[in-house]
């Protein structure tokens, strides 16, 4: 259902770099200012942007954080909106001259850290204001890290080249863009390669994900992006990440038991956590279980496009894949109907009835494992399919059977991965669905406070919307943080007057058939009087293509939607066409 409509406004502080300009006598250099002198009204700051605007909050919030980078104490603070957050913590940490990670709920945030944000504060803090020569040297070591499934594995795409695997021609030029890049990028981030749709199929085949990778046995670990990237952040005073790769990293480490090679953020001397709204949830996804059909088949691909290219398939491997397939498409296809996200409160029941099928898909993943493991001088990889294998097992068996107490049970389907092209690069949708089994914790704060809030010395949680009542009791009780300095600032903008929130009264429930219809409609009327101008936010992609296709043709304003370019693209865009409409999740 659409979850927020937001008019497109002027931003009053751009932190695009500013010309440099010089400082008057009184004003210290940016990098020796302190923060009274780099934030306050004629302060650094001000001489380096002249829209600058002192934000009483702003300053507020940055020595707080410097008072607990500097105690070793952890910090939660509530900034509203406009508060200039971003700049509030960076300066601290800067100045603090410690490896911090910052954890951002979402790409674009990070992307505004490492683009605009501390390309700004580098030029305030070392830019020409000190009268020194600008040097090409950086000045600020800040490295910028996706989810490894942003990233290129050169093993992989060695291992295709010549295989058949690839289906229909998109694939195959998608493949030849591709390969001709991973000889020149530096990164092997698929940002780079602008051509290349959000939901490309071959990209997954492709990616550097955890589950596939064989870390230091792997022939190309030297020359591998993740490596590089890995070296980049041991190098690095500030480790730019988001929320998933976070977790999913800490996740790893817990499983791996400090194994060198597990996870690829360093030690850091403190984490902020922007948009800390988010954490429980995201936290509790990597604390959980998730399996799925489309878990199942990306094993069952690559162990065949791995026996392929070794040359070792034979009918008896052939036939327990094909089993394998065919097993969990059957157990899959039986679980209970339903759409989106719903709470699988029948288990037993489910189970005394598919009894058998649970446990053909249990002995199918049996089966392959000890296929594999009998095979004699298999490579690396080989032993990590057996791992895959034995741990879906594991598993399914918990998602299945667990009665633990902590934990909720859920199902959630979504449609089937894209793999043929529309307009604006985008693709358009395979039938089939994929169905996930979810075990989510109900309680993270346990696991957090034990594996993330002991070990580190000091952790800054920072987000428009922590506090509920005024206080933080409840935020600290979900995740168990339960000594930390607290504080609420105001918000810098006037919403009494400036904003507007409307709420259509008269629209049925969001899970009514009547639904997507009516909202259709009171969107393009909102639409009309803003003259386009928004960002229409959905919390399901399903509902985001519905409206938007239902809406497209019949407005004048250039339609936007996340999926059909990379995001940054639809952004420039979006900044680019004055009534240009962007249709997006949360996700985006
Ligand atoms: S180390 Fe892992 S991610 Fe890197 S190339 Fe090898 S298998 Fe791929």
């Amino acid at each position: 259902m659409p979850g927020m409509f937001i008019i497109e406004t002027p931003v009053a502080l751009r932190s695009q770099p500013a010309s440099s300009t010089s400082s008057p006598r009184s004003t210290p250099n940016g990098k020796d200012a302190s923060l009274y002198q780099f934030f306050a009204p004629g302060g650094v700051l001000a001489h380096t942007h002249p829209a600058y605007e002192f934000r009483r909050g702003q300053l507020q919030m940055a020595q707080a954080v410097e008072q607990a980078l500097e105690e070793k104490r952890h910090l939660i603070v509530e900034a509203g909106t406009g508060t200039g957050k971003t700049l509030a913590y960076l300066m601290p940490v800067i100045r603090s001259g410690k490896r911090v990670i910052i954890s951002t709920g979402t790409k674009n945030l990070q992307e505004q850290l490492f683009y605009k944000d501390i390309p700004f504060l580098e030029q305030a803090l070392f830019g020409a204001a000190s009268g020194e020569a600008e040097t090409s040297r950086p000045r600020l070591s800040v490295c910028y890290m996706k989810g490894r499934n942003n990233y290129l594995c050169r093993k992989k795409l060695y291992d295709l080249t010549g295989q058949p695997v690839l289906s229909g021609l998109d694939e195959i030029e998608q493949y030849r863009a591709i390969a001709a890049w991973e000889k020149t990028t530096a990164t092997g981030d698929r940002a780079e390669l602008a051509e290349l749709p959000e939901t490309s199929a071959l990209w997954h085949k492709l990616d550097a994900r955890t589950e596939a990778c064989i870390g230091q046995k792997c022939s190309e670990y030297e020359r591998c992006f993740i490596t590089e990237m890995r070296r980049r952040g041991m190098e690095s005073d500030i480790i730019i990440v988001n929320h998933h790769l976070f977790f999913a990293d800490l996740a790893i480490k817990l499983q791996a038991e400090g194994a060198p090679d597990a996870g690829i953020l360093p030690e850091a001397a403190a984490v902020i956590f922007d948009e800390a709204h988010e954490l429980e949830d995201v936290a509790g996804n990597y604390f959980g279980i998730s399996v799925s059909n489309l878990r199942v088949e990306d094993l069952a691909r690559d162990v065949e496009a791995s026996l392929q290219h070794n040359k070792m398939m034979s009918a008896s491997l052939s036939g327990a894949l094909g089993s394998l397939r065919e097993r969990s498409q059957f157990f899959f296809s039986l679980l209970p109907p339903g759409e989106g996200r719903f709470a699988f409160e029948t288990r037993r029941e489910f189970l005394e009835e598919n009894g058998d099928e649970f446990l053909a898909l249990n002995q199918a993943l049996t089966r392959v494992a000890g296929e594999l493991e009998g095979l004699p001088q298999k490579p690396q990889e080989i032993f990590n399919f057996v791992r895959r294998a034995q741990e879906l097992q594991v598993q399914l068996g918990f998602a299945m059977e667990s009665d633990d107490r902590n934990t909720v049970f859920w199902i959630e389907r979504r449609g089937g991965r894209a793999n043929s092209p529309r307009r604006h690069g985008g693709t358009e949708k395979t039938g089939r669905q994929n169905v996930f089994l979810q075990a989510t914790p109900i309680d993270v704060g346990p696991i957090l406070r034990e594996c993330l809030w002991a070990k580190l010395e000091c952790a800054v949680l920072t987000s428009a919307t922590l506090a509920v009542g005024g206080g933080f009791e409840y935020i600290r009780q979900r995740l168990g943080l339960e000594h930390a300095r607290e504080s609420v600032l105001p918000s810098h903008f006037d919403y009494e007057n400036q904003a507007l929130f409307y709420v259509p009264p008269d629209l049925p429930d969001a899970r009514t058939p009547q639904f997507v219809a009516l909202a259709v409609e009171r969107i393009r009327k909102l639409l009309e009087i803003t003259r386009g101008r928004a960002f229409v936010l959905f919390t399901s992609y399903a509902q985001m293509n519905d409206v938007y296709q239902r809406l497209l043709g019949e407005l004048k304003f250039p339609l936007l939607k996340q999926g059909d370019a990379p995001e940054a693209t639809l952004l420039e865009e979006f900044r680019l066409r004055p009534k240009a409409v962007l249709f997006a999740t949360p996700s985006f």
